[in-house]
């Protein structure tokens, strides 16, 4: 049996928090794991933001449900879905990609969740660290054979961890670093990268 792990931001919708910051004005938001290495105060200082500039959850799930998907993420997943049994594996929050997932038709999804107090984010729960890599390692141990694609550095690990990974639109250094990995830049290309990568003929 083979199974299709796909990443969420990047490949299917843009990247959340850069949207917010570029919907809402707050130019802080654009921040990431690049200029606050450390996830856990880079989180802080988000959800610090979101206080200081009085943003409730349904404001930032409004500004995410007008980003829409990407321009054809929605037919390449029906086309996935018809070939395999597909998962999301994502780092973002469920209250935050629920918007985007009922425009994708509402797909299996695995990622992390906020904790919300009268509608206001106070604090995070990841529901595992290096949570992309285990979900790779449980579905090999439940026998299936995994194809995964996602677009950066926190996808790596789950498309070395499967029997075959896939880049989507990746930045030049991803590229450089991992050489071992097919580049597609089209919804079309990625179509074709599974068709290969399987072991059935599709
Ligand atoms: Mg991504």
């Amino acid at each position: 049996m083979e199974l299709a792990c796909l990443d969420l931001e990047g490949v299917l919708v843009p990247e959340i928090w850069i949207n917010v910051a570029e919907r809402t004005g707050i130019e802080a938001l654009r921040l990431t794991t690049r200029d606050i290495p450390d996830y856990d105060q880079l989180m802080r200082r988000r959800l610090a933001l979101l206080d200081q500039h009085g943003l409730k959850l349904s404001d930032i799930q409004r500004v995410i449900a007008s980003m829409g998907p990407l321009d054809g993420a929605h037919q390449f997943l029906d086309w996935l879905r018809e070939r395999f049994q597909v998962v999301i594996l994502s780092d973002t929050y469920y209250e935050f990609a629920m918007p985007l997932m009922r425009q994708l038709g509402w797909p299996a999804l695995f990622c992390h969740r906020l904790e919300v107090v009268a509608d206001r984010v106070v604090n995070y729960t990841l529901r595992q660290s290096d949570s992309k890599r285990q979900a790779v390692r449980a579905f090999h141990g439940l026998n299936f054979r995994v194809i995964a694609a996602g677009d950066s550095y926190n996808d790596t690990a789950m498309l070395a961890e499967a029997e075959a990974g896939i880049l989507f639109r990746p930045p030049q250094n991803v590229i450089d670093e991992f050489p071992q990995f097919p580049v597609t830049r089209t919804f079309a290309e990625m179509g074709e990268a599974f068709r290969k990568a399987s072991i059935r003929a599709l």
